[in-house]
């Protein structure tokens, strides 16, 4: 029979552990840990408690390929296709600011950070595409000068017999040693966090669990990105389901660096002597959108015979581990940092750029709860 929690308490329950919190926080990715530190670090008083469904964090940002990346050439060119220069530069700003922030809340050495430089390859030379992005290599380029300092960061190269476009202020990192540090963090701050707690309700000032527990907060933030819309209506944040996999060793891995390919749907890298490799979702963009953890074998192979015919690794090469994680997209690329109407707060949507912006968000969600209590 499945145990369910009900609305009684016991004196010592009522007196010591149900407590209004001043805070709780659904989900423990990046989002929801880096908001719940950096509150608590602005309120040292502050009663928050973390919860996550998983018995560690389960949804992007221990799944993801840990690419700190914040543009390729061929990016911009097609988000300006989309959108203002203003709100392409401004996401370009925040991705290298949110960069810089992570590093230096996070330290380089604890999360495994290398500024490999990146390369974003094109089949040919006469991909409209890529001319266009050679095109706009010196107005992109004097973008990140004006935000970093660093000129002519966009560069055409040659690699591997690919044409590219290298940026030597891409990277990459560890994103296990990411989780483990920023836990580490959360738990030294003296923020609470309870693991294997699916929450099936949220509505402004309670939480309720799955297997019935009601929880008080003066103030309920939902950072369950691709998850969202499973808690909250009103939210254009949508699951985007993303596959990778990590090669076992390999003896020849001509490849160091983060790598793109495709407008960015292919992402590959080095991990020592392996290839993590990711992607593909436009291969089959309709089936992407749920929220199973299942590997979609059209892209799983569309991947494989990338790798095998275009990567010129060893010919025998195999797939060590293989998973999939759960994104999530909103209506345009700028993440919800927002209270909804019923009183919840919501940061969401961000798509594949979590790494570089998940602190930004939760920087920008720290100064509306601050602002909301006139702090
Ligand atoms: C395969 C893949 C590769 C990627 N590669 C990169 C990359 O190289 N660089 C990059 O910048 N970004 C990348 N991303 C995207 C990036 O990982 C995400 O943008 C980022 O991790 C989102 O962080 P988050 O904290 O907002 O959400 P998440 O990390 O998804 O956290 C949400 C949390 O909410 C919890 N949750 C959900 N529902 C409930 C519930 N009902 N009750 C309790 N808890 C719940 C989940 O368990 C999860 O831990 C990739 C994503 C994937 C899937």
């Amino acid at each position: 029979m499945a145990f369910k929690n009900t609305s009684q308490r016991s004196w010592w329950e009522k007196e010591s552990m149900s407590f209004t919190r001043d805070l709780i926080v659904v989900g423990s990715g990046i989002t929801g840990l880096s908001t719940a530190l950096f509150w608590k670090r602005r309120h040292p008083q502050a009663r928050i408690l973390v919860l996550d469904r998983g018995f560690w964090p389960t949804g992007a940002t221990g799944r993801n390929a840990g690419f700190a990346c914040f543009g390729s050439a061929g990016e911009l060119v097609d988000d300006l296709v989309h959108e203002s220069e203003e709100s392409v530069k401004d996401r370009l700003r925040l991705r290298l600011e949110g960069l810089d922030l992570l590093r230096n809340e996070l330290g380089d050495e604890h999360i495994g950070y290398a500024m490999t430089g990146g390369y974003e390859i094109f089949d040919t030379t006469d991909d409209p595409h890529y001319r266009e992005s050679i095109a706009q290599m010196p107005r992109f380029s004097k973008w990140v000068e004006e935000i970093t300092g660093v000129p002519n960061s966009y560069e055409s190269r040659t690699v591997n017999g690919y044409p590219s476009i290298f940026n030597g202020l891409e990277g990459y990192l560890n994103s296990g040693m990411l989780m483990q540090r920023l836990l580490q963090k959360v738990s030294e701050a003296g923020v609470e966090v309870r693991w294997n707690t699916p929450v099936s309700e949220v509505m402004a000032q309670k939480v309720t669990l799955s297997d019935g527990l009601e929880l008080a907060a003066d103030r309920v933030l939902l950072a369950t990105n691709g998850y969202s819309s499973t808690l909250h209506g009103e939210t254009a944040v949508q699951p985007a389901r993303g596959y990778a996999f990590v090669t076992k060793p390999l003896k020849k891995l001509p490849w160091h660096g983060s790598c793109h390919y495709n407008r960015g749907y292919v992402y590959f890298r080095d991990l020592g002597d392996r290839l993590l490799i990711g992607g593909a979702r436009d291969v089959d963009k309709p089936t992407e959108t749920s929220i199973e953890n299942e590997i979609n074998p059209r892209i799983r192979q569309w991947l494989i015979d990338f790798v095998s015919n275009q990567l010129n690794v060893d010919h025998n090469w195999e797939i060590d581990t293989e998973w999939t994680g759960v994104m999530g997209f909103g209506a345009t690329k700028t993440p919800e940092c927002r209270k909804t109407s019923d009183g919840v707060y919501l940061a969401a949507g961000l798509g594949g750029m979590g790494v570089a912006i998940g602190m930004k968000l939760a920087q920008n969600m720290v100064q509306l709860l601050d602002e909301e209590q006139g702090g």
